[in-house]
């Protein structure tokens, strides 16, 4: 028998062989109150109304977290309202219906709001207003707000401590600290002028407005580090690296196609059949982009049946490819982007800033083309744009660190995230908790694509019925719950 066990038939909780009685009493720890630890809050809270949920978050906020919480009105979402549902009421829809003057460009673009890329910081907003209601709901259970770092959890007693000295006694942790912050990829020495972490708040503030600029990384980082640059008047040239030299492809309506990937096909294989099916839509008239939204549902189940060498083989050879299909930008942001190309003021190239170092006025950095001989680049400041750091075996990260040294967490080989089975977390000795779990990014091993609301939002599902003990829900399968993700993504 476990200790939770032990500990339940000790309050007359008999988890085993009484299953309405385990509704009683369960103190449910979540640690991240940004998106995903905040809806499984309002989600469980809703299944278990006896339950108390304990939402530990570090900051002043909740249901923000990074993604809707460091971002400027000028930042939009990456995919259309319709996408953005989470199954909450009021819908994201209903509920933006009722402000009206903060939709206007987004009607504009696409002319109904379930097809609009609306400001990112409104989807923050509908969160945290959900939560300002749940919080205050009054009764015996319910979700209670933790405002503190957690830095550590004991095993026996079971307990999660906290920068300022408190000790929670839970029963079941859920881990959802979401995305680390990013990491330099090349050798510099701390400089002012080296922005490390794009979203801090105020890293951009001292960027003059003629400043010349190296942003290094072209994803969607970088779009949005542009767009915020833009929209402090930043009009200096801007020179852009990354190993591919990709930039994200736009979203654009209309058309469908059918599903053509399953589980079992080889990266090689997918990657044919992907080529073979972009060709027969555009031949038909149909954007590509429905391609890969048809893809996108069967990828856990994909992701799962390919071994670690398949895994790694994707990573290496196509994922920066799969990267910018796949985390597309709205069309305005498309179009922006073109024009400052258009203009001479953003260039960008294939290659790896080596390292970087600080000389009176001006930042030189090291770049190696992906062809060509290593050139040096002179700017005013270097802005990395590389993304959220992913491999937690470096991490700087408090409470993820100390977890894998207590051996109660294992990071991955490929260096993803955290090795868990559906939800439930490894142990170093490969053990498969019964009460600790983790949620998003850093079940990236298990899962690959989980970052995007549609796919959390599927994941909290199964979590909350597989905690809530609710077998029918639970047993629905992956696949199915991914059924109507792909669309428009
Ligand atoms: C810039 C950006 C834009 C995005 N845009 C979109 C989009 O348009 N559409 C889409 O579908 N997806 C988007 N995503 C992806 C996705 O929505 C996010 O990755 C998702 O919000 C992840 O949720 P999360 O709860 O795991 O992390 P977060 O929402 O970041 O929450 C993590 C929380 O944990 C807290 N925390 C961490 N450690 C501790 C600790 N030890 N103690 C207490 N609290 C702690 C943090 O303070 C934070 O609030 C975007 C992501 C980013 C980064």
């Amino acid at each position: 028998m476990t200790a939770a066990a032990r500990r339940d038939r000790r309050r007359g909780i008999d988890m085993n062989c009484h299953p309405m009685r385990q509704d009683v009493n369960r103190v449910i720890a979540v640690i991240g109150g940004g998106f995903a630890g905040s809806l499984f809050a309002l989600k469980l809270s809703v299944i278990q109304p006896g339950w108390t949920i304990l939402l530990v978050e570090a900051n002043a906020r909740l249901g923000r977290g990074l993604a809707y919480g460091a971002c400027g009105p000028q930042h939009i979402l990456n995919v259309p309202v319709s996408r953005m549902e989470v199954g909450l009421e009021p819908s994201f829809a209903d509920w933006l219906i009722q402000r009206p003057g903060r939709l206007r460009e987004a009607l504009e673009e696409s002319g109904w709001l379930t097809d609009a890329f609306v400001p990112r910081h409104l989807f923050g907003d509908y969160l945290e207003q959900h939560m300002f209601a749940a919080l205050a709901r009054k009764g015996n259970g319910g979700i209670r707000r933790v405002h503190g770092e957690a830095m550590a959890i004991s095993q026996m007693p079971r307990q999660i401590m906290l920068d300022d000295g408190r000790a929670l006694a839970v029963d079941a942790v859920v881990l959802a600290t979401g995305n680390q912050p990013p990491a330099l990829p090349f050798r510099a020495k701390p400089s002012d002028r080296i922005v490390v972490d794009p979203w801090a708040p105020g890293a951009l503030d001292d960027i003059g407005s003629q400043t010349p600029l190296l942003l290094v990384g072209s994803g969607l980082t970088m779009i949005d580090v542009l767009i915020a640059l833009e929209a402090k008047g930043h009009a200096g040239p801007v020179h852009v690296v990354s190993r591919h030299g990709l930039l994200p492809q736009a979203h654009r309506p209309g058309g469908s196609w059918r599903p053509v990937l399953s589980a079992g096909v080889s990266p090689r294989q997918a990657l044919r059949i992907i080529r073979a099916n972009v060709r027969e839509a555009q031949s038909q008239g149909i954007p590509w982009q429905r391609v890969f939204d048809a893809v996108r549902p069967a990828v856990a189940a994909i992701w799962h049946a390919w071994s670690l060498g398949q895994r790694a083989q994707f990573l290496r050879h196509l994922r920066a490819v799969w990267d910018v299909h796949r985390h597309r930008m709205a069309e305005r942001v498309a179009v922006a982007v073109e024009r400052f190309v258009a203009e001479k003021r953003l260039t960008v190239s294939a290659g790896r800033i080596l390292a970087a170092g600080e000389e009176k006025t001006v930042i030189t950095a090291v770049l190696r083309p992906r062809a060509g001989k290593t050139q040096l680049l002179e700017v005013g400041a270097i802005i990395n744009c590389t993304g959220p750091q992913i491999d937690l075996r470096r991490t700087a990260h408090s409470l993820l660190a100390t977890l894998q040294r207590q051996g109660l967490v294992l990071s991955d080989p490929l260096g993803l995230g955290l090795e868990s089975d559906d939800c439930a977390l490894k142990a170093a000795n490969g053990m498969v908790s019964d009460w600790l779990y983790a949620l998003g990014p850093l079940t990236r091993p298990a899962w690959w694509e989980i970052v995007a609301v549609p796919e959390i939002n599927a994941q909290i599902e199964r979590l909350v019925h597989k905690i809530a003990k609710r077998e029918e829900a639970f047993a629905q399968l992956l696949p199915e719950l991914f059924l109507d993700i792909g669309a428009g993504i």
